[in-house]
Formats: C-alpha cells, sequence, structure tokens
C-alpha cells in the first residue's frame, strides 16, 4: 500500500514523498491507521523497518489540528543517537508543518540550549529517559497536556536500565493519553510495562525475519585462530567496501580491533556505550559523512541507528543471538539495495553457529576463501591497467603534449618511448602495491586422519602450574585448528609445560595455528617437541598406543592415559574449556 493512499494531510504527504518514500513498509502498513485512530499500540518490527515514520506520521497528522505552545508529543528513546536520528527524520517529515516544533534532548549536551529551546515553543519532544526526568525535575518541561507517548526501541531502553526513569516520566503523564511502545524484541519485561501503561494495547508483530535478509549476499571465512584480523585486513583490500560496518561482542574487542585497523591504514573508528556522548557524535558523523569508511560497534552501540550505504557488514565475532545476526546484517541492503555480509570464523564450535545462524535466517551462507596477498596484488595490477588504458580519454594540454614531443624527439626511436613509458607504469604500480600485506592466512585443515597416521609431539609451554587440563587443551587445539578430538594422541601435562601427539603431516599447521594463541587465557608458545626437553626424564610418555600403561605416570603419579581418556569426550561439552567456549546463547 502506498502512502498516498492514507488518509494524511497535504503537507505530510508532500514531505514524505519528498523523502522518496512511495510504498510502506508492513510495520507502517499495519499500525499507521490504528494510531491515526488514537489506539493504544505495540509494534514489533525488526531494525530498519521504517518504525519511526510509522509512529511520527500519525502524530503529525494530529498535531495538524492545533498550533501549540505546550508539549504534546515525547518520543522516548535509548541513545543520543537515535534520539538525534529520530528528531532528524520528524523534523523532515514535518517540514511543511511550520506549526510543528521539535526538540531533542538528551545528556551530554548543554541544558541551556534545550531550557532555551524548550522555552521557546517546543511542542514535540524526542529524548532519552535519564534528560527528559532531569528536565521534567527542573520544570523545564511540563506534560500535562501530552497526547501522546512513544517508547522508542522499548527493549533496549530496558537493557539499559532506564525502566525507572521510564516509569517516573509515565507517572507525570495525564490519564488520557495515547501510550504507543515499539520494539525489535518483545521480552516479558516490556509486555509487563504495556499491560501497566497501556490501555486494551493492540499488538501488531511483523514476523519475517529473513525477509529483511533476502538482498544480502552472505559470507563466511573459516581461519585458524588469532588470524582473524589478518583475514579481515586481506577481505577489506580486497572487497573495498565503500562504507562497512564490523561488529564484535564485546567493548574490549571493538577497541582492540579499531586500533589494530587504524595501525593497519584503515580510516576506521570504534564505537560503544562506554564511550562519552561527545566522544560517540564524533564517530557517527565521521561515518556518516564518509571521513571514516569502517565503523567498528557492539550491538547495544550500534542498535537503530541508520546510515544510508552501508554496503557491507563484516561478523568480526558472531553475534551471541541469532536475532541479532539479523540486526546485524540488517544494517547493509537496505531500502531495496543490494548488501554483502562476511562472517569471519574459527574453530569447529563456529562453524557450527554458522550453520546454525543460516539455518535460522533460511538464508545460504557461503563459503568463500580469504583472498590471498598474490590475488590482491594482481587486482592492484589490473586496476592499473584499466586506469592505464582509460587515460586514452584523458584532455591533452598543450603543454603537455609538447614535453612529450621534446621527449620523443631526445629518445631513440620505439624502443626508448616505451622504455619512458614502461617507467612511468612501474612507478604506478609500485606505489599501488607499496602497502599490499605480504601474508596470507592459510585455511584450517579440517578434516583429520585419523587411524594409524603417524604422530609427532608438540610442546606447550604451560602445564600444571597454569591449571591445564587436558580438555583445555585439547578443546583449544580442536577449536583452533579445525582438528577433531580423536586426531590428538596422548596429552601429558608437566609441571611446566604439556606435549601433545599430533599427526605429523599437520604439526606444522598446529604450531602455527596456535601462534599467538591463549589456552584458559594463558598466552601460549607451542613448538616442536625435543628430545633435549626431556632432559630429566620426568615421564613422558614416548609412543603411542600404549594406552594407560604403567609408563604412563607423569610426576605426580597421576596417568597421562587417563586424563587424556577423560578429555576424548571433553572439549564440546565442557562449558569452561578456557576462553574458547564462549557461553552459549540463552534461547
Ligand atoms: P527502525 O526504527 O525500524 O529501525 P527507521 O525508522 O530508522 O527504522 O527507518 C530505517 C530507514 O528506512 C530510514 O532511513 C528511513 O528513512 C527509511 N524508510 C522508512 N520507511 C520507508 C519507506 N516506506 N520507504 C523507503 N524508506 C523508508
Ligand atoms: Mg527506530
Amino acid at each position: 500500500m502506498q502512502f498516498q493512499e492514507l488518509n494524511l494531510s497535504a503537507p505530510l504527504l508532500d514531505a514524505v514523498s519528498q523523502m522518496g518514500f512511495t510504498e510502506m513498509t508492513e510495520i507502517q502498513e499495519k499500525t499507521i491507521p490504528l494510531l491515526l485512530e488514537g489506539k493504544d499500540v505495540i509494534g514489533k518490527s525488526n531494525t530498519g523497518t521504517g518504525k519511526t515514520a510509522a509512529f511520527s506520521l500519525p502524530i503529525l497528522e494530529q498535531m495538524q489540528q492545533e498550533d501549540t505552545d505546550h508539549v504534546c508529543t515525547l518520543i522516548l528513546c535509548p541513545t543520543r543517537e537515535l534520539a538525534m536520528q529520530a528528531c532528524d527524520e520528524i523534523r523532515k517529515f514535518s517540514r511543511f508543518q511550520k506549526h510543528v516544533r521539535p526538540v531533542a534532548v538528551f545528556g551530554g549536551a548543554s541544558m541551556e540550549r534545550q531550557i532555551y529551546q524548550l522555552k521557546n515553543g517546543a511542542n514535540f519532544v524526542v529524548g532519552t529517559p535519564g534528560r527528559v526526568l532531569d528536565h521534567l525535575r527542573r520544570r523545564t518541561l511540563k506534560l500535562d497536556q501530552l497526547k501522546t507517548i512513544v517508547l522508542d526501541e522499548a527493549d533496549e531502553m530496558l537493557n539499559m536500565g532506564f525502566r525507572e526513569d521510564i516509569e517516573a516520566v509515565l507517572a507525570q503523564l495525564p490519564e488520557q493519553r495515547q501510550t504507543v511502545l515499539f520494539s525489535a524484541t518483545m521480552p516479558p519485561a516490556i509486555l509487563a510495562l504495556t499491560k501497566q501503561y497501556q490501555k486494551d494495547p493492540i499488538l501488531v508483530q511483523i514476523q519475517s525475519a529473513h525477509r529483511t535478509v533476502d538482498a544480502i549476499a552472505q559470507y563466511y571465512v573459516s581461519v585458524p585462530m588469532g588470524r582473524k584480523t589478518d583475514a579481515l585486513q586481506l577481505l577489506l583490500l580486497a572487497k573495498k567496501p565503500n562504507s562497512a560496518m564490523i561488529f564484535c561482542n564485546t567493548k574490549k574487542m571493538v577497541d582492540e580491533l579499531t586500533e589494530a585497523l587504524t595501525m593497519r591504514g584503515f580510516p576506521a573508528v570504534g564505537l560503544h556505550g562506554d564511550m562519552k556522548q561527545l566522544q560517540r557524535t564524533q564517530v557517527m558523523n565521521g561515518f556518516k559523512s564518509g571521513k571514516n569508511t569502517i565503523l567498528i560497534a557492539t550491538d547495544v552501540a550500534a542498535r537503530g541507528i541508520d546510515v544510508k550505504g552501508v554496503d557491507a557488514v563484516f561478523n568480526y565475532d558472531l553475534p551471541q543471538d541469532h536475532e541479532y545476526y539479523i540486526h546485524r546484517i540488517g544494517r547493509t541492503g537496505r531500502a531495496g539495495k543490494t548488501g554483502t555480509a562476511y562472517n569471519i570464523i574459527s574453530g569447529r564450535k563456529q562453524e557450527l553457529e554458522m550453520r546454525d545462524i543460516s539455518r535460522y535466517t533460511k538464508a545460504e551462507i557461503t563459503e568463500i576463501d580469504v583472498p590471498t596477498s598474490k590475488e590482491l596484488h594482481s587486482m592492484a595490477m589490473d586496476e592499473e591497467k584499466q586506469a592505464l588504458l582509460a587515460l586514452t580519454e584523458t584532455e591533452i594540454t598543450d603543454e603537455a603534449m609538447v614535453l612529450t614531443e621534446t621527449i620523443l624527439r631526445h629518445t631513440e626511436g620505439e624502443d626508448g618511448a616505451k622504455k619512458i613509458l614502461a617507467a612511468m607504469i612501474q612507478q604506478r604500480l609500485e606505489q599501488a602495491t607499496k602497502n599490499l600485506p605480504t601474508f596470507d592466512v592459510p585455511k584450517p585443515i579440517r578434516k583429520g586422519r585419523r587411524t594409524g597416521a603417524k604422530t609427532v609431539r608438540v610442546r606447550i609451554n604451560a602445564g600444571r602450574r597454569d591449571r591445564m587440563a587436558p580438555n583445555f587443551i585439547l578443546g583449544a587445539l580442536v577449536e583452533a585448528t579445525g582438528l577433531q578430538g580423536t586426531d590428538f594422541g596422548k596429552i601429558d601435562i608437566h609441571d611446566q609445560y604439556t606435549t601433545v601427539e599430533v599427526p605429523a603431516a599437520e604439526s606444522e599447521m598446529v604450531i602455527d595455528t596456535m601462534k599467538g594463541g591463549k589456552i584458559s587465557g594463558k598466552s601460549v608458545l607451542v613448538r616442536r617437541y625435543e628430545e633435549w626437553d626431556n632432559g630429566k626424564k620426568s615421564g613422558g610418555n614416548y609412543r603411542k598406543g600404549q594406552g594407560k600403561g604403567q609408563n604412563g605416570r607423569n610426576p605426580d603419579g597421576r596417568r597421562g592415559g587417563e586424563q587424556r581418556r577423560s578429555s576424548r569426550h571433553g572439549y564440546n561439552q565442557n562449558p569452561r574449556s578456557g576462553n574458547y567456549n564462549r557461553k552459549r546463547k540463552k534461547g
């Protein structure tokens, strides 16, 4: 259904069409008519489905009736960015309604300016709960004549601990009012809130989670542990997104990755909840203006933020919740454009999670190889070739032509001219390739060769003193290398180090993969085990297949073989096998 078919006044319809909206989204189609009737509504729909327009247009239509100096509408949003964003959009919708005076109020910004705007006839307030409450307490904001309140991104507001603030605001509103709630998810806490504060609310739920991801091509790369940043760098260089969002699960990871990418010369900025408001605004402005083309964020920080033209989303960490996956990749492929999502995974566990996500979103997520440095090099060559060939289109100045002819007169025949051209091309090629990485990310080997394979031992510089247990070690190895638990042989834990039997054919891969890796939070070094390592004969097991025989004893008398056995099934069942097993998702 089209906006023009709605019973809206001309100034609103004109503004909507000036914004380029024609067809309504599902949530708009289902909620706008109800809201126009003045009903209390609960709207659930994914991020990016146009909820702002869904609640603003009916409110603006109501405000068409009268020109007031008191606040008749209040929108509560979880963050400053969302408040500003919603307020900007409302300004656009109301551009032909001079009597609508929107104002955004949020923390971390000048109180005076907000007070000034409130005093000077603002009648449509968009704000964060804390600051709104602040204004209420100072009596710089009065809501006694309010007609409509909207709780936007209600779930997020509750997540952020705004419940009490919201309730304090609601307590000051007139009984007779319209209460509207929009949310991307509908946890029980939300329903409790609606029960208490809404009157006969009508629930509108737009399901079709996967609908929004249809237009997004989804890929994953599987890389050895500790190589995600390298893989990301190669992907970014090969895919060259104009604007990309990268998601991490923790604030710490956002900081680390932002630093790593910046060091590698990418225009990246990080966004998370611990940052000061001013800093967050700067980050968002830098990203929206295109100064920084890469935004690294946590789910919460990026929630609801609408930036046009994001053409790629990267999941550096897979989200802990499948819903989040949809929210994340929904940042690209907006408004009918195609987008691309890349997932960077490491280890078997994440591979299984990837499969789960693919099933959940009913979308195909295709494995691709991490681009190699060689490929990047030849891509750069190719681009230069195209750029050079395109030079035939250039308008040549007289000055350049004169110099060219002089040079040609001074060179001997065609060979001389060729040499000059080649030298110039060479300069360009050097320029184009000088910052390309020279490293590659190996593919983790997945299929183990189990029985009868020749094994060698590797030595890990962590042992009983570091509280290593066989299943921590096996879990870490399996996770990192993609080999199976059964591919590894005996694990012997000594006081200060541990030896593990690994398939000879994979030993280098294992050592390489574990480089810079951690087990149970401890950084470890892994190398080939040498005979001299065991100068004291402190109880190493030499041969595989001797089972838990008498020579399987460790110095403290415990049997290596038994430890090994207990670990055999352990790596994915023990929820605490180091930092390789992040907490399972709730649902
Ligand atoms: P949500 O609040 O559901 O996350 P927004 O209200 O922020 O979504 O809208 C997401 C984007 O889609 C915005 O850029 C908005 O301008 C645009 N948009 C909303 N409705 C439509 C529509 N009917 N047609 C085209 N674009 C729309
Ligand atoms: Mg929104």
